[in-house]
């Protein structure tokens, strides 16, 4: 039997998914990072290591392939033999802010790699800010996102990465080429060769085959990152078909046949097959709710709501001012009066609020050219409350439906199966 493997690296810990060619889960592992902040790179070594070790023989020895997700924007430096040189720079690192003139200067307007957090103002912030590192060792470092190192333990070829994680290095994903504004930067570094995700890049080395009892023909593919990994699983797969994150945060995801990318609003695609997947985020979501109520509160109030009748309140919930999407506004201050004094009706006006921000959201793709919404897969904490899902659908006015799976490593190991059997 033919078995594919999925690792997803997030940001907590990493898990493995096994699964089958009709995509039922045959083995899982898990791996935490907690307490592990020294020497992260050897952290994720041994995640990796681990998480293959623990899947069962019988069904380790049927993988025949293999693809990762890392973190969007986590990036090592390393040396010609893969050796990371310095302490990875973490998705959430925004040491980039001090680069970010330079950024504006060189990047076309609105590009998606002018922010503090992108793969680009890391490597520049790398060159520019640590002279003695990049000093004496033109043309030997190579700059790599996670996904791509973790690969490379298994498949032993350095600088290779996959056009999910390369759009914040400021990869052209429509011409798939890094553009001439990047060519012409003469970086120190060694880019990455970037490639379609799922693509077979080689057969695991010999002594990862025998160290892990492994077959010997068992292929990387080249990965993706953590939250398209998770739309993956998702099941959506038509144009219009979405995905909502109600985390901390409100995250939204739309396949679409058109590209969309509007930097004022935070809009980005990223490419998927034929299709794009057009992003938007929103700082409304969980998190203000988690500031006002406890999960149990959350739930047992919920119950009490009538989600067939609107609530009155009109809403913008945020914990501090300033929005991106749907609404550009840094200084757009939280709007969270007034606060009736029953918590059964104040709840209610911050769910139907924040089911108004996600229609009018994937309202706003809809009016920049993405094709229409027609059903909305749903993650995160804030799926689990079907008082919240009544709401949104009176809003949305599509089914909204629950995902086959939620887990990004499941997601990767589906990019694994297409990847080898060529279907993207
Ligand atoms: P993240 O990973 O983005 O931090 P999660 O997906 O774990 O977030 O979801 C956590 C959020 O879900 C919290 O902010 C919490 O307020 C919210 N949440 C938990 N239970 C419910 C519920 N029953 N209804 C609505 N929101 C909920």
């Amino acid at each position: 039997m033919n078995l594919y493997l999925g690792i997803d690296f997030g940001t907590s810990g990493a898990r493995a998914i096994v699964i089958d060619s009709a995509g039922t889960i045959q083995a899982e592992s898990q791996y935490s990072f907690a307490d592990s902040t020294d020497n992260l790179t050897a952290v994720w070594r041994q995640a990796l290591f681990s998480l293959i070790a623990e899947i069962p023989e019988e069904i380790r020895g049927g993988i025949c392939a293999i693809a990762i997700n890392g973190t969007s924007s986590t990036v090592l430096l390393c040396d010609r033999t893969g050796n990371p040189i310095d302490s990875p720079i973490l998705y959430n690192d925004s040491r980039g802010a001090k680069v970010i003139d330079k950024l504006r200067e060189i990047a076309p307007q609105n590009h998606t790699v002018i922010s503090a957090t992108s793969s680009l103002a890391k490597l520049l912030w790398w060159q520019h800010l640590i002279p003695p590192l990049v000093r004496g060792a033109r043309g030997d470092l190579s700059f790599l996102h996670q996904a791509d190192w973790l690969a490379f333990l298994l498949h032993g070829q350095l600088g290779i990465s996959d056009y999910h994680n390369a759009l914040k290095l400021g990869y052209d994903v429509e011409k798939l080429c890094y553009p001439e504004w990047i060519e012409n930067l003469e970086i120190p570094f060694q880019l990455p060769i970037v490639i379609t995700p799922g693509t077979a890049i080689a057969e695991v080395t010999s002594e990862i085959a025998a160290s892990l009892k492994l077959r010997k023909d068992c292929v990387v593919c080249a990965g993706t990152t953590d939250s398209i990994a998770a739309f993956l699983a998702s099941g959506a797969k038509f144009p219009g078909e979405a995905s909502t994150s109600l985390g901390s945060t409100l995250v939204i995801k739309l396949l679409s046949s058109t590209r969309i990318d509007d930097a004022k609003y935070g809009i980005y695609s990223h490419k998927l097959g034929d299709l794009w997947l057009v992003g938007g985020a929103s700082n409304t979501g969980g998190a203000v709710l988690k500031s006002f109520f406890s999960d149990g509160e959350l739930e047992s109030l919920s119950s009490q709501i009538d989600a067939e009748k609107p609530s009155n309140l009109d809403y913008y919930p945020l914990l501090k001012a300033g929005d991106r999407f749907p609404i550009n506004d840094p200084n757009l201050p939280p709007k969270l009066e007034p606060r009736p004094e029953n918590p059964v009706e104040f709840l209610h006006g911050l769910l139907e609020s924040i089911a108004r921000i996600e229609a009018r959201g994937y309202e706003l793709l809809k009016q920049l050219g993405a094709t229409p919404l027609s059903c909305v897969y749903t993650a995160g904490g804030g799926a689990k409350n079907p008082t919240w899902t009544k709401i949104r659908e009176r809003y949305l006015q599509v089914p909204i439906l629950k995902p086959t799976h939620t887990q990004a490593a499941y997601g990767s190991a589906i990019l694994a199966m297409q990847g080898i059997n060529k279907k993207l």
